[in-house]
């Protein structure tokens, strides 16, 4: 079974023919002029590029970085991949850019003017840069700046980081990577690249690339190089006052000088996570691998940006407790940015495989408790998702072709996607399951991907290799009927079943607070104690717990937000007190959404929020800015940009 074709927009666009600004000295070569002609955006509904003709195969960066007007100038070059010789155009998608010129590179080395134009501005794809290929040309040229407004990028100034530096970085997933370099800007799509940055000289330069420095480069410009090709949405970029630690042999992390020692220390496992990842699915094949700790504004936990993930500073906990978003940003080095998902409908490919490796991860580092306690506080988020999910965002493979790309991230593809895998490693075995995926994993190295890709490899490499284990029939319920199926094998957690023995026995008065042996908690045991407090808090219970575990005070982001939902239901001051500091000082999407939410659905709680996000708003991401906006109802869907 598929699910639907995607609908084609059809897209009127008039191409003028006029040469532009051809270099005096030369005879431009005359071009064919252009008919008026019809762009299908639909081979990726999200992107305007017509790949299957023309692909961009490298290119050449050469930007500066202008920290106070908040713009990326400069040219990028194209070089071009011809799949069907005689095609007379380039589409790349752009979204708030200022192009400047465009030029081609003839054969003989000169550079010559080419008619281009911008189509109608598309919302949130942005608008087509169309321009005129001439035959036999093979390099493109566009001179570009990046407006401050550019949602792929934030920029902060040196009161919103502990630096007191400015700050800039990039979050390119899904379909962002646009709105601060032209591009083929689809995952279907791959290319290798080179970079010249230049920035202000007390700042450092770093890009998910080869050649990050270890210290701050007085000149002022960096050169970077990405001898793998990756897709657009791994184009990663960051700007600020940074400080190198190395961790292991091709390990190490960034950070703001602030955070580098905590940073340092928290992820001192990274190196044996990566020969845990070797073991299960072969070769690292990315070179080094580094991490970068972002200001707390970053809106997502981690971004898999190849070679140097970007991370929250909020699991930085002390303990190394929340080191499960490493794993799985690590885990994305083969699941997602070897092995990509094709378009944005097959996000459960990137996503559904990593939670599942980042679990085999965890699992080797810290055993089966932690795996099993993991898989449950999984499930249980998982079971509430699926329920309040439209019909059709209760299936792996999910139409998104009229829609933003931005609405794929959701639990669905992650954790229905990891529960599919648990469930193939039941039914075939470990031993089975990990074999074929090795294999998967070579077989498609630096390639795009769909799902019928993968369910036709999978039938010939697992179904019909192993029989009799399960059947394609429920294979594609995973994939393409909506809701959990029913045969979904749910997790089991001996932990939990003691907290929540426990719990109620606290709850029925049978038990005292300091009876309960909560100092042998993990974190996790905590989030599903927490989260099964819901609806039974009042200001007694908050006070006595509080006195009892000082939890308005914990350090660790994951505690400190189920106890602000709980005193948000509660209404109890002094973690009201800690709400507002949060709420001012982290942009990570995953707890900013669900506390404005919460409040908005108070009597008294959205004017007060609303203050707070008027307050909180310039320091944060015009993604969390916009779920912000919606979690608070706010008319306006229009993101300014401060
Ligand atoms: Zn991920």
């Amino acid at each position: 079974m598929r699910s639907n074709q995607p609908l084609f927009r059809l897209l009127t666009l008039c191409l003028f023919v006029f040469t532009l600004a051809a270099c005096q000295s030369e005879t431009p070569t005359p071009l064919v002029p252009a008919p008026e002609f019809e762009i299908e955006v639909g081979t990726d509904p999200h992107s305007f590029a017509e790949y299957e003709k023309v692909s961009i195969e490298h290119l050449s960066m050469d930007l500066s970085v202008n920290m106070t007007a908040q713009r990326l100038e400069g040219h990028v070059i194209y070089r071009l991949d011809r799949h069907e010789p005689g095609w007379q155009r380039l589409i790349l998608d752009t979204r708030d850019l200022d192009i400047q010129d465009v030029t081609v590179l003839r054969p003989d080395g000169s550079y010559m003017g080419v008619s281009w134009r911008l189509g109608e501005s598309q919302g949130h794809l942005g608008q087509p840069l169309v321009i005129v290929l001439p035959a036999g040309i093979e390099q493109v040229r566009v001179d570009y700046a990046s407006k401050p407004e550019a949602f792929g990028l934030q920029w902060l100034n040196g009161e919103q980081t502990s630096s007191g530096k400015p700050f800039m970085f990039s979050q390119s997933q899904p379909h962002y990577a646009r709105t601060w370099v032209p591009l083929q800007d689809t995952p279907a799509v791959r290319y290798t690249f080179d970079a010249n940055i230049q920035a202000p000289s007390d700042l450092m330069v770093v890009m998910g690339a080869d050649g990050n420095p270890e210290a701050i480069n007085e000149t002022g410009v960096y050169a970077f190089n990405m001898p793998q090709p990756i897709p657009s949405y791994l184009m990663a970029i960051a700007v600020g006052e940074l400080k190198f630690e190395s961790i292991g042999p091709r390990s190490g992390v960034y950070a703001e000088p602030d955070w580098i020692e905590r940073a340092a220390n928290e992820f001192a496992v990274l190196e044996e996570m990566i020969e845990i990842g070797e073991d299960l699915y072969g070769p690292y094949r990315w070179g080094r691998y580094d991490l970068l700790v972002l200001p707390p504004s970053f809106p997502f936990g981690g971004m898999e940006n190849p070679r140097l993930s970007f991370l929250t500073p909020t699991i930085i906990a002390g303990d190394g407790s929340l080191l499960a978003l490493v794993a799985h940003e690590l885990a994305h080095s083969w699941s997602g940015n070897l092995v990509t998902n094709a378009a944005w409908r097959d996000l459960w490919l990137n996503e559904g495989f990593t939670v599942y490796f980042e679990a085999r991860i965890m699992e080797a580092l810290y055993g089966k408790k932690v795996r099993d306690m993991l898989a449950k506080l999984a499930w249980d988020g998982l079971v509430e998702t699926v329920a309040q999910a439209d019909e059709a965002d209760r299936q792996l493979v999910r139409d998104l072709s009229e829609r933003d790309p931005e609405e794929a991230f959701m639990r669905v593809p992650y954790d229905m996607g990891r529960f599919f895998l648990d469930w193939l490693e039941v039914r075939f075995g470990r031993e089975a399951l990990d074999a074929f995926l090795r294999a998967y994993f070579d077989e498609f190295a630096f390639e795009s991907i769909d799902t019928e890709t993968f369910r036709a490899y999978a039938i010939e490499n697992l179904f019909e290799r192993y029989p009799n284990q399960a059947t394609i029939e429920e294979m594609d319920a995973w994939l393409y009927t909506p809701g959990l199926p029913e045969f979904a094998i749910a997790p089991e957690s001996d932990a939990f079943e003691q907290v929540d023995a426990q719990a109620s026995q606290w709850l029925a008065g049978e038990l005292a607070l300091s009876e309960l042996p909560a100092d042998e908690w993990s974190v996790h045991e905590w989030r599903h104690f927490l989260t099964g407090l819901n609806g039974q808090m009042d200001l007694v219970r908050m006070e006595a717990m509080d006195q009892q575990f000082e939890l308005t005070q914990s350090q660790n982001v994951e505690i400190v937000f189920l106890w602000l939902l709980l005193s948000i239901e509660a209404q109890y001051p002094p973690g009201i007190d800690r709400l507002e500091e949060f709420l001012l000082e982290v942009g990570r999407n995953k707890f900013t959404q669900p506390l404005y939410a919460a409040l908005a659905d108070t009597d008294w709680g959205r004017e007060w929020a609303i203050a707070v996000y008027e307050q909180a708003k310039s320091g944060y991401h015009p993604l969390t800015r916009q779920a912000s906006e919606r979690a608070l109802d706010l008319s306006s869907d229009i993101i300014g940009p401060n």
